[in-house]
């Protein structure tokens, strides 16, 4: 009996020795390992901070990172309408209606200089509200030459690879001679105005496959078309609440509006609401995409 018990007493000895033995294992482990931290930074997260102040708009014209509050400056006005969506979805339709160079391309070549004065005025206006973070004409957008108008050009792409060269980013880029089609001109200004709106709608560090997202062009199109409206009735002296007869109506199967109509009835209701998202979503405006006759 007694060898036993004192086998017993040895053994918790050992046991309590082990014991201190781990504690200070660990102890020893962690001060380790957080002096490594301490010294060796990531490598990418170190990239990164560096890029996203390197390759902002600032520096690099057309480029967002992270650090530019441009980016998702209006992703609230999104988010109104894609509630809207579900008990909506002849917005959809709407908008692909809309969303055709038909309804934008309106102004004559030939008063092409004419109509990049105004708009180049109008957009000037529009970034004002970004001018304390260092935004210009000339930097907010990148002014590209693609020799291919239209195609290569007036777009916003997203680019979402992380490394050494590279962080998440926007790249609103803007065809330089503006852009013609069938002696129709669409001023670059106004191009320019409806891709940095692309930027102000889209979330912080999205994937690229977020690009082609659900009414994507809704917003940036109605602006568009008021804005074109607008430079228009400058140009050729018309009154602002007058009605142009672009010979173009809008049809998207619930119903069909003339767009200079439209071009009216939007713009007040921006003035309205304040913004063009609350605009679209606005009774008066989602009473019309519904197919009911307003006029
Ligand atoms: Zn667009």
């Amino acid at each position: 009996m007694l060898g036993a018990s004192e086998g017993s007493e040895q053994c918790t000895h050992q046991r309590i020795e082990l014991i201190i033995y781990f504690i200070e294992a660990v102890k020893l482990v962690r001060v380790w390992y957080a002096s490594g931290m301490e010294k060796i930074p990531d490598p990418i997260e170190e990239d990164k901070a560096r890029l996203q102040v390197e390759s902002n708009f600032d520096k690099k014209p057309g480029r967002h990172t992270l650090n530019s509050d441009i980016v998702a400056a209006r992703l609230e006005e999104m988010q109104l309408l894609k509630d809207k969506l579900i008990e909506h979805p002849e917005l959809r339709d709407f908008e692909s209606a809309l969303y055709q160079p038909k309804n934008i391309y309106l102004i004559p070549v030939d008063k092409k200089e004419q109509s990049e004065e105004i708009a180049e005025r109008l957009f000037e206006g529009y970034i004002k509200k970004f001018e304390d973070m260092g935004a210009t004409v000339n930097n907010v957008v990148a002014w590209v030459n693609t020799r291919m108008p239209g195609v290569a050009s007036n777009k916003m792409h997203i680019y979402d690879v992380e490394n050494k060269w590279n962080t998440w980013t926007l790249h609103a880029i803007v065809e330089d001679e503006g852009t013609v089609r069938e002696d129709k001109y669409l001023p670059k200004y106004v191009a320019a105005y409806h891709e940095l709106m692309h930027v102000e709608e889209t979330p912080k560090g999205v994937p690229t496959s977020y690009q082609q997202g659900d009414m994507a062009e809704i917003l940036t199109t109605i602006k568009t078309i008021t804005l074109i409206d607008q430079i228009y009735k400058e140009i050729f002296s018309i009154n602002f609440s007058d009605e142009v007869d672009y010979k173009q109506e809008v049809d998207w199967g619930k119903g069909k509006i003339r767009l200079g109509w439209l071009a009216n009835f939007y713009r007040n209701l921006e003035q309205k609401y304040n913004s063009v998202g609350r605009a679209v979503v606005s009774e008066e405006s989602l009473k019309l995409i519904q197919g009911w006759v307003i006029e």
